[in-house]
């Protein structure tokens, strides 16, 4: 498979707006589950490669008709959700919460809260990462004695390609 022949390149750009090249963060995240002891299935990184090549948040069922276009093999919902379980809990991949769709982690090699910005016209989301914005939810948080495990912010609003185009 051409992946194999591709490098893992860890990204050390704490300040990294990307983007990086699908193929090396699937290689990446194929050398991570490695390191972890644990197995990017065949079907795991097929779904981490299809939301890869999406380029946009993309729900379930979405990818479900995809794997099967690619594959010809059915693929129950229930198997989908467990895989994509598997790559949250791996940090590959992050839920957007209000679009109930997936989008591809882009530094699953460092530990970091995500803010995600969505555009409402096209769908395109990207994702950032702000230690400033890390602290301060710490830190309000820690006032009124709360202790976050999961800080995924989303914020909605038109992408800088739709606001040159004028289609919002
Ligand atoms: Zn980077
Ligand atoms: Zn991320
Ligand atoms: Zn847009």
């Amino acid at each position: 498979m051409a992946l194999l022949s591709t490098q893992p390149r860890p990204c050390t750009d704490p300040n990294c707006r990307g983007p990086h090249a699908p193929a090396e963060r699937v290689a990446l995240a194929a050398s991570l589950c490695g390191t972890r002891g644990v197995q990017l299935t065949e079907l795991r990184r097929q779904i981490l490669e299809l939301l890869w090549e999406s380029g946009r948040p993309t729900g379930a069922y979405d990818l479900i008709e995809a794997l099967k276009q690619r594959d010809s093999r059915p693929v129950g919902p229930p198997t989908v959700y467990r895989a994509l379980e598997f790559l949250m809990a791996q940090g590959l991949v992050s839920k957007i919460e209000s679009r109930n769709a997936y989008v591809p982690c882009t530094h699953p090699e460092r530990r970091h809260d995500s803010l995600f910005l969505i555009c409402s016209t096209c769908g395109a989301s990207a994702e950032l990462e702000d230690q400033r914005l890390e602290r301060l939810i710490t830190e309000d948080a820690a006032q009124i004695g709360f202790r976050p495990t999961r800080r995924v912010v989303e914020v909605e609003g038109t992408c800088a390609q739709c606001i040159a185009t004028g289609a919002s």
